[in-house]
């Protein structure tokens, strides 16, 4: 929802009617399906492009809708994200992605320092109880903090930058690994950077499907990945959909390639079969 501020007035027209009344549709509908567990999680890998090895993957979630079929993210998680919904889905995620590791992990060829990425909204930035919670399902499914690492935005660490700044303190001192997702598209200033306890910065897709026609764009994305390299921090390149891609990438120095050139995000049954096991760029 948009924060239309104090003293702006708007009118509540028929559209908007039938969006709220949807979204309440949605809300309900997605109390039951955390009930009846109609989550699932695809894993999207994440590539070494010079060696062509995954070294780790992100967890997706998507919805076994009983009518609609498997729903992507985009339909359910933003109206998720405007209540207390999203925090128990986080968590599912979470957890199934703790239980998925093993698997995982063999079928990308048991690289060492594997690492699954789990995105974590801002509501669950902050509840108070997340390290809690965490810390609970890194034992209850035997895993080692440095197995996962959570993924965060930029707009989602800006709403309260003190208090993201606190959490996520708390998670890395228990070892967990944190990534700034959809680096550069929100307003936050460079020094989000050096506030947060990153390990890795991850380039936002818009900038990367115009690498090759915007020469603007291009210099850009230079300059983000030399960022995260002064830094100290993994670059992540995500949305890279052809070779051309991530040739330019490797040439910037990033090498670690998130996108539909490699896999799209699949099942763990299909996990561990990329597209394009032929030639490093
Ligand atoms: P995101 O975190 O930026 O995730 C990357 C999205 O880019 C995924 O969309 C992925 O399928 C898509 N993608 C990957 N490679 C390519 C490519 O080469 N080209 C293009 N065009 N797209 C690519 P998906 O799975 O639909 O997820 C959308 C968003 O939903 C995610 O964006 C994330 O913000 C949110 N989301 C997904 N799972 C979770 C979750 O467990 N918790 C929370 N809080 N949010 C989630
Ligand atoms: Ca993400
Ligand atoms: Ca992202
Ligand atoms: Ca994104």
């Amino acid at each position: 929802a948009k924060n239309l501020g104090p003293r702006s007035c708007v009118t509540f027209n028929e559209g908007m009617h039938a969006q709220a009344q949807k979204n309440l549709r949605t809300l309900n509908q997605l109390q039951k399906a955390i009930e009846s567990k109609q989550f699932t999680v695809h894993y999207q890998p994440i590539v070494h492009s010079p060696t062509t090895t995954i070294a780790g993957a992100e967890a997706l979630v998507r919805w076994n809708h009983p009518k609609h079929g498997l729903l992507l993210p985009g339909a359910f998680i933003p109206v998720a994200e405007t209540s207390k919904l999203i925090v128990p889905i986080g968590e599912f995620v979470f957890r199934q992605a703790c239980l998925d590791y093993p698997r995982l992990k063999e079928l990308a060829g048991s690289p060492d320092n594997f690492t699954l990425n789990v995105n974590l909204a801002a509501a669950q930035l902050n509840d108070l109880r997340l390290s809690r919670k965490i810390v609970d399902i890194l034992h209850e499914t035997q895993r080692e903090p440095q197995d996962i690492k959570l993924e965060v935005t930029e707009t989602d660490t800006a709403r309260d930058p003190q208090k993201a700044a606190r959490t996520l303190h708390a998670l890395r001192e228990i070892g967990l690994k944190i990534a700034l997702d959809d680096f550069g598209t929100g307003y936050s200033s460079l020094s989000r950077l050096i506030d947060l306890p990153l390990d890795t910065l991850k380039v936002d897709k818009c900038f990367v499907s115009e690498l090759n026609n915007n020469a603007q764009k291009r210099r850009l994305v230079d300059l983000i990945i030399s960022t995260g390299e002064q830094l100290g921090l993994n670059v992540i390149a995500e949305g890279v959909e052809n070779k051309t891609q991530v040739t330019a990438l490797f040439n910037m120095r990033c090498t670690f390639i998130q996108g539909f050139y490699y896999s799209r995000p699949v099942a763990v049954p299909q996990f561990g079969i990329l597209n394009c096991t032929n030639v490093p760029p």
